[in-house]
């Protein structure tokens, strides 16, 4: 069949490889110069497969009220964002932070999550790519024993699926993490992931997208698709400003932007961009053992600290004010600030990369990979915060589904 993906992000090269890798003839289609220049571009570079929960937590709505108080807390929302079309995103987000859904939200992620992780490191095996991963897990650090210990339905379903998850002594997680042990932050338990690992989604992104050229892919750069063309239901072409392109089948990996090209066939798809910032640091001796070695989650502040290569990514914050481009300088001083407190004698060059990109959220966390109620029209589409980690397993459960494979994940977990 001949296929067109729109979206050359993580989640549209990876299906692009696997839809290839089936027999088909595929089309990527862009609005940017390259792969991987919008969300894909500079995340917090955790591939926490093991670690992966909803946003939609228990608790999680009294936290955001304590946050949205705070002058430069984790979570801001505009009150532009309150009056548009958010609302009805932030009562579904609310409705799915009850128990018995974050749990079974939860395991459908941390299932995609595992399959993403063998199926990555089947790629890099098959492709020797370089992308700087490391294998040593994620570290979240908490602010006491008792809170690590809250987490104890988390840890319990883990385990249920074979995923190791441990409860650590401050002393334990400076072992793992060296560089915390003259940290000026303090903190009292950590909850350690060891089957998670790192990378950077970038440069993986884009190796990924030359082995794909080099396969028989076709990339088009620097063109929009304006509409979905569908006759009698059925999916018949794209319109970009440049004409009309038609194929045997469409799909829409689009990120945040795939609600627009949604909206004209009324197929709702709740997708809200929550905007977050990261800074790259570059290491001045990368052999230190007092620098990161993996991934160190603060809690309270939501911020990630990761290691790729001879850098060091920090990331975190929630922002709902739509697709504003205002940046808020204050968000790169706290992860900078953040980064010192917990690794105060990391050493960093000057040169610092300040990045804001969009994730494309949906209420329950759960990507759509799915078919429509247009044949041919298929979504990889809104995994929120965390598209790198799920790319590779939401790519080969696509490819299963347009080629009508088992998978041994249920479709169903993932659709529409
Ligand atoms: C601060 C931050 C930290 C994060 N940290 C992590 C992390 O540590 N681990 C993790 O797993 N995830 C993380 N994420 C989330 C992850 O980055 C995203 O889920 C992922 O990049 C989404 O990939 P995507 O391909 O769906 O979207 P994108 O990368 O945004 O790609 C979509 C592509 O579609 C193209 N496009 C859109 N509309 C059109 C159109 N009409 N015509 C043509 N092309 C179009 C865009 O140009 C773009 O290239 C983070 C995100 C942020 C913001």
């Amino acid at each position: 069949m001949q296929i067109l993906v729109i979206g050359a992000g993580v989640i549209g090269v990876t299906s692009a490889w696997y839809l290839n890798q089936s027999g088909h003839q595929v089309t990527v289609i862009d609005s940017h110069q390259a792969p991987a220049m919008q969300t894909s571009f500079a995340n917090a570079a955790m591939l926490s497969a093991t670690m992966a929960a909803p946003w939609s937590a228990p608790g999680i709505p009294i936290k955001a009220l304590h946050w949205l108080l705070q002058t430069n807390g984790p979570f801001k929302i505009t009150s532009q964002a309150m009056r548009s079309r958010y609302f009805s995103w932030l009562l579904q987000f609310l409705n799915h932070c009850r128990q018995s859904k974050y749990l079974l939200n939860k395991q459908k992620l941390v299932k995609l999550g595992l399959l993403s992780l063998s199926e990555l490191q089947a790629l890099k095996t098959q492709l020797n790519i370089d992308y700087s991963d490391r294998h040593l897990g994620t570290l979240q650090l908490y602010s006491s024993r008792y809170k690590a210990q809250a987490m104890e339905k988390d840890i319990d379903l883990l385990h249920s699926l074979g995923v190791s998850a441990n409860i650590l002594s401050a002393g334990q997680c400076q072992q793992i993490e060296p560089g915390l042990s003259r940290c000026t932050r303090s903190f009292g338990a950590g909850l350690h992931y060891p089957q998670d690992a790192t990378g950077n989604c970038r440069l993986f992104t884009q190796s990924l997208a030359q082995h794909a050229q080099q396969a028989g892919v076709k990339f088009i750069f620097n063109q929009s698709v304006n509409k979905i063309i569908e006759h009698n239901h059925c999916f018949k072409a794209v319109q970009t400003e440049q004409g009309e392109i038609s194929a045997d089948l469409c799909v829409i990996a689009a990120g945040c932007h795939t609600v627009n090209l949604l909206k004209p066939l009324y197929i709702n798809l709740p997708i809200c961009p929550i905007r977050g910032y990261s800074i790259t640091l570059p290491l001045t001796v990368p052999d230190a053992s007092n620098n990161p070695q993996s991934t160190i989650l603060h809690e309270d502040t939501k911020i990630a600290i990761t290691r790729i290569g001879n850098q060091v990514r920090v990331g975190g914050m929630a922002e709902l004010a739509g697709y504003s481009q205002e940046i808020n300088q204050k968000r790169f001083q706290l992860l900078e600030q953040t980064f010192k407190q917990l690794f105060p004698f990391t050493k960093v060059g000057s040169a610092h990369d300040h990045w804001f990109g969009f994730r494309p959220m949906t209420p329950d966390a759960i990507p759509r990979i799915s078919n429509t109620k247009i044949k041919n029209l298929y979504l990889n589409s809104g995994h929120g915060s965390l598209g790198w980690t799920l790319a590779a397993g939401s790519a080969r459960l696509l490819a299963d589904l347009i080629n009508q494979q088992p998978n041994r994940l249920n479709y169903q977990d993932y659709a529409l």
